[in-house]
């Protein structure tokens, strides 16, 4: 059956950015988000559903109004969707694919058991203090990463933590600040990485699995402010993050786009830090350097459609995020014109309508014409020059 109108959950910019994709392939996109001013809406359909991400109530309306239903966002209520699936709702990837994923432990656990590498990890639960788990968080020493099972986004939840009494603090302070899933925790070694890798993976209806160029991404306070594509790695890492990749996605008998993020030890070791079952801010190179963007990937195969090719048409690129550093209404008109001034730059600009510190505006993607890490970075701190106030070059 050819899927020719798409719901998706969540009305972001990764749905927004779905819009180019869905025209050239003849697609109609129509989402469920919970406010009218959201990224998305203007670019689908006159009758998206505007109600929670969690509401399930709202998805069968969506689903009402759309050959087949798919995310953006993977904060949903499984449990209340699987009646829909039971009763015949199409979801791609299908729910089965998104339920090992949503919390960090059932995730990291999943991993562990398909024999892929991950830190060594231990769940804290609300009597962690008692029990046989203040040992193992002993073993797995300090410094430790707590990271909040559910709900994490762009390092909300997830804390570096030096030494037990701080993690007691840490979590007792939770309880008393009644956090979300104040008793749900994850503890895992801290990985004092080399470079942070990410690899965005798309599985076909058919099981075709195709990976775009391997990126380095750049975090600071736990946020991604850069990708690098492709990666300076060895052949024998980017060959090791595909196997990761592909057991992965066949694994969970996926249909649709995965990003996968990884640390690279300093002993050239791979480890999987966190995946996401769709599109990712590490793949968004992939809208101007790559054949087929990652947003197109995602809804040929949630269509039912081949997979496109996803090689790189140029030697490199770098991305930058626009991160909000102030509350305001502003369009930051001034500093995107200047951006666009640098030669190859594309600017992507999410269109919403305030700014909150850590809050991703928008983009920026500039194509390289050699294969240079420094060139990239020289770049990156160029655009970052223009766009955060105060920040030395
Ligand atoms: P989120 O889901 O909020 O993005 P992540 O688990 O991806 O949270 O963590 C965000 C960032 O925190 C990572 O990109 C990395 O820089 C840092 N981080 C997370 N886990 C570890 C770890 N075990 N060791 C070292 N750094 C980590």
């Amino acid at each position: 059956m050819s899927m020719k109108r798409v719901g998706v959950i969540g009305g972001g910019q990764l749905a927004w950015m779905m819009a180019d994709a869905a025209k050239k392939l003849g697609v109609e996109l129509v989402v469920q988000t919970p406010s009218p001013n959201d990224p998305a809406v203007p670019i689908s359909a006159k009758d998206n559903v505007f109600a929670a991400i969690d509401d399930a109530n709202a998805t069968a309306e969506l689903a009402n109004r759309s050959d087949v239903i798919t995310f953006e966002n993977e904060f949903v209520d499984i449990e209340a969707l699987s009646k829909l699936a039971s009763q015949g709702v199409c979801f791609r990837p299908r729910l089965e694919a998104l339920a090992p994923l949503l919390d960090k432990y059932h995730q990291r656990c999943y991993l562990r058991d398909l024999g892929l590498p991950v830190p060594r990890f231990v769940a804290i639960e609300q009597d962690w203090n008692t029990t046989a788990e203040v040992i193992f968080a002993r073993q797995i020493g300090f410094p430790a990463v707590l990271k909040a099972r559910r709900h994490g986004y762009d390092g909300q939840g997830t804390f570096i933590i030096k030494e037990i009494e701080s993690l007691k603090q840490k979590l007792e302070l939770d309880s008393t600040e009644c956090v979300v899933n104040q008793s749900s925790f994850l503890l895992e070694e801290f990985i004092p990485f080399e470079r942070e890798l990410a690899v965005i993976a798309a599985r076909s209806v058919s099981g075709e699995v195709c990976t775009f160029p391997v990126v380095e991404t750049q975090q600071e306070e736990q946020v991604c402010r850069r990708a690098i594509a492709p990666a300076y790695v060895s052949s024998q890492v980017a060959v090791e993050i595909d196997k990761i990749a592909r057991t992965l996605l066949n694994s969970l008998d996926a249909v649709g786009v995965f990003g996968i993020e990884l640390f690279l030890t300093p002993d050239g070791k791979v480890l999987v830090n966190e995946v996401a079952p769709r599109t990712h801010n590490s793949g968004h190179f992939s809208i101007d350097a790559c054949e087929t963007s990652q947003f197109e990937q995602h809804l040929r195969a949630v269509c039912g459609m081949q997979l496109g090719n996803t090689t790189m048409i140029c030697p490199g690129a770098v991305m930058v995020n626009l991160l909000g550093y102030e509350i305001s209404e502003s369009d930051y008109i001034t500093k995107r014109q200047q951006i666009e001034q640098i030669p190859q730059a594309h600017v992507h600009w999410y269109g919403k309508t305030e700014s909150r510190p850590g809050r991703k505006l928008g983009h920026v993607t500039v194509l390289l014409d050699t294969q240079s890490r420094d060139q990239a970075i020289v770049i990156a701190r160029n655009i970052e020059s223009i766009w955060y106030p105060h920040q030395a070059c």
